[in-house]
């Protein structure tokens, strides 16, 4: 056992709790202040809009099978389910903040992150 923990040790700890703070407080202003909305487009038209507040899962489909199954959970939106060969969309994870965009190209889905007041779409779908 060595002591080794001295005032540079401090200052390391010091610097990475402000990181800390600053990631978080960051991340909880997006998410309380910016994503509100995620839309949904198959095939480059709109397929719905899905309100971010309500957990909920949505089946995209496409010539009445699902394709794609997005999944809405305390702000965030991530691809739970799809059918496409290479699952890049499922391997993008989870994506909260305004303009983000979850994409599965061999399905042509694409969910969109939104800030309500930037889209003006009221929610249609549900
Ligand atoms: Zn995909």
């Amino acid at each position: 056992m060595r002591q080794h923990f001295g005032k540079r040790d401090w200052i390391l700890l010091g610097v990475l709790a402000i990181i800390a703070i600053a990631i978080w407080g960051y991340t909880s202003f997006w998410q309380k202040e910016s994503a509100e909305k995620a839309i949904v487009t198959l095939d480059g038209e709109t397929y719905g809009t899905y309100d971010l507040k309500r957990d909920q899962t949505i089946e995209i489909k496409k010539d009445d099978s699902v394709c794609n199954v997005l999944c809405i959970q305390d702000g965030e939106i991530f691809m739970q389910d799809a059918t496409c060969p290479d699952k890049l969309c499922e391997k993008q994870g989870k994506k909260s903040h305004d303009k983000e965009t979850i994409v599965c190209l061999p399905n042509k889905v694409v969910v969109t992150v939104v800030s309500a007041d930037t889209s003006g779409i009221d929610s249609v779908a549900n």
